[in-house]
């Protein structure tokens, strides 16, 4: 008989060493007072609070992040209630006005008449994980960011021009409001790269591409690089005439900033041609007519001798 309670006494040691040693710290709540009968020291080094100081289930409610309380106790009364095990993270409160993000697993213990008794678990430290995921999402945004960004220009791309138009296309189906385009192209851009040299020409476009997007006003207003040396602008909610004063202060803006063009063939300044459609989407064709228009329009433009807005 002696012999077994050494042994049962040799096991608790051995049992409560290895419990507090470990890194995850475990605890053990009487569910009938809601009280801890037990936690781990390591608490202490984790979150400063002493063990002492957890007494009952209130002390673990108060010591959470406000934002996640809710959620985290009514789930896990909810599971304790239903007698099922379940985990649950959580930015637990320090002593020194911080947070950390924990992962409480739970295990729900039953009595012989198959009621609950106590809970038992385990508090792990997450916090670098939780960073880890953070970051992992800020960079997918990033990546989702740059997916849409025309890499040369920094503005948006065709893929984002594309949806915004298929988006806009629709929306002034809707509210039965003109939809206006403009498509803008540089004059004797290829002369500017022979004469310059390619990266010159790529410094022209950025800039061109600047000097663009500090001419939209309206937060609506889409710029993007269709490609090339070719802009487009939409313009929702916008009357013809309206966007052709849009593209007549676009050219405006360009001729202030006055980038010299030796080798053009019809300024010794950097011009633009522009091509200002507008849509009533209710008419019927799709988005794809009104590009085309423009187009068109652009083409007559550069017909008409360059350095000038046809819009109808
Ligand atoms: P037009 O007045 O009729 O528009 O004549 P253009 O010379 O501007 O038109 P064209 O289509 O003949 O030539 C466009 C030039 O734009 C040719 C091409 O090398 C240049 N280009 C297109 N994309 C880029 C780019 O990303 N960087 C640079 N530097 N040049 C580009
Ligand atoms: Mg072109
Ligand atoms: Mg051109």
């Amino acid at each position: 008989m002696n012999d077994v309670v050494v042994e049962m006494n040799v096991d608790t040691t051995v049992y409560k060493t290895l419990l507090e040693s470990t890194k995850a710290i475990p605890w053990k709540i009487d569910w009938e007072t809601l009280r801890f009968t037990y936690i781990g020291p390591q608490i202490e080094s984790l979150l400063g609070w002493s063990p002492h100081s957890w007494v009952g289930i209130d002390d673990w409610v108060e010591r959470m992040h406000p934002d996640d309380r809710d959620r985290v106790v009514n789930f896990c009364v909810e599971q304790s209630k239903a007698g099922v095990d379940h985990e649950a993270d959580y930015r637990a409160l320090k002593a020194d006005g911080s947070y950390v993000w924990i992962r409480d697993v739970v295990h729900v213990v039953r009595n012989g008449a198959g009621e609950v008794e106590a809970l038992i678990g385990f508090m792990f430290d997450i916090s670098e994980r939780k960073q880890n995921e953070e970051k992992l999402l800020r960079l997918q945004r990033e990546l989702e960011e740059l997916s849409y960004q025309d890499g040369l220009t920094g503005i948006a791309n065709r893929r984002l021009l594309d949806s915004v138009l298929e988006t806009e296309w629709a929306s002034a189906r809707r509210s039965e409001q003109p939809l206006s385009f403009i498509m803008l192209d540089i004059d004797c851009f290829k002369q500017y790269n022979d004469h310059y040299g390619h990266l010159a020409g790529d410094d022209c476009l950025r800039r061109i591409a600047q000097i663009l997007v500090s001419s939209i006003v309206r937060p609506r207003d889409l710029l993007a690089r269709f490609g090339g040396e070719e802009f487009v602008l939409v313009l929702p909610e916008t009357s013809l005439e309206a966007a052709r004063q849009v593209a007549e202060r676009c050219q405006a803006a360009i001729g202030d900033a006055a980038i010299p063009h030796r080798a053009s063939d019809v300024s010794h300044l950097v011009t633009v041609s522009m091509g200002v459609a507008t849509a009533d989407p209710t008419d019927g064709g799709g988005q794809a007519s009104l590009i085309e228009k423009a187009d068109r329009l652009l083409y007559r433009a550069k017909q008409n001798g360059r350095d000038r807005i046809v819009a109808e």
